[in-house]
């Protein structure tokens, strides 16, 4: 199952290549479940549970410039740094190999899959992709084993990121250069992980006009989703909505001789196979 947010509510999708067509989930369930995708989430088993055996009828066409965040108002944006070897190494850290590096993306940096998203003025802005997954059901305590039924679906997510900031002062301190304004897209739907092959390895990516800089599996991940969530459940309480961007592969502006970041005009796709793909246009701040 694909949900998406199309102009603020919570729509299944039908189709999702050339065409994009869908079911409103209020409108379909005659009023039982939410038209907010953020209430969905929190009645995530409802929805499924539903959606297994709802007649749904014809879907109505979407237009991609409707689509906003798959979850719009996370409670928390918790992001994983350093999850991958060859980043870690081209970003100049030691691969972690006990507890990864967290911080958030504050969320009033989350943002919808095709945004034009303003550059700082004397910033460096790099690009990571990242499998982010969305959070369906909450998780406290909970061991390896059990955490992937308390993801909703996977969804593409950029962790744009202002090198400058992130690394001034005395430590690296990831959050404040990660947080600017639509630093945080994702999208285009949220993919339940029933409809990929494996969950666990998927072809991530991206390009800037069409040159490929990233490109990578998930089965890479030194701590993958399920270890991710158990780990962050000991310490925090996940919630229906949060969002985990598990970290991004090689391939970033920062770790390039020299170094290259994002510039005005410039267009960064990003890709999951069996997801989709996210779309930013930058212009100088
Ligand atoms: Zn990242």
């Amino acid at each position: 199952m694909r949900m998406a947010n199309v102009a603020g509510r919570a729509t299944l999708m039908a189709t999702w290549g050339d065409e994009l067509t869908g079911h409103d989930l209020e409108a379909a369930s005659k009023g039982v479940l939410p038209a907010d995708p953020r209430a969905a989430l929190e009645r995530w088993d409802e929805v499924r549970t539903w959606a297994a055996s709802a007649e749904l009828g014809t879907p109505t066409s979407i237009d991609r410039e409707q689509l906003g965040p798959p979850s719009p108002r996370p409670q928390q944006i918790v992001a994983i740094g350093l999850n991958y070897s060859d980043h870690a190494t081209e970003a100049g850290f030691a691969v972690p190999d006990t507890l990864p590096p967290t911080f958030t993306k504050f969320v009033t940096s989350l943002a919808g899959p095709d945004e034009v998203v303003t550059l700082p003025r004397d910033g460096h802005t790099d690009w990571e992709v990242e499998l982010v997954a969305v959070i369906g059901r909450a998780a406290r305590h909970v061991g390896p084993d059990q955490a992937w039924s308390h993801v909703a679906g996977v969804t593409v997510g950029q962790d744009l990121s202002e090198r400058i900031s992130q690394m001034a002062g005395p430590a690296p301190q990831f959050s404040l250069g990660k947080s600017l304004p639509r630093f945080a897209p994702t999208g285009p739907w949220l993919v339940t992980p029933d409809e990929l092959d494996d969950p666990d390895d998927l072809e991530l990516g991206a390009r800037i006009d069409g040159e490929v800089v990233q490109r990578d599996r998930t089965s890479r991940l030194i701590f993958p989703v399920a270890q991710l969530v158990a780990h962050l459940s000991e310490v925090l309480t996940l919630l229906p909505g949060d969002l985990l961007f598990t970290g991004t592969p090689a391939g970033v502006g920062m770790g390039r001789e020299p170094a290259r970041y994002l510039a005005p005009g410039e267009t960064l796709v990003s890709w999951i196979e069996g997801v989709g793909e996210i779309r930013q246009t930058f212009v100088a701040g």
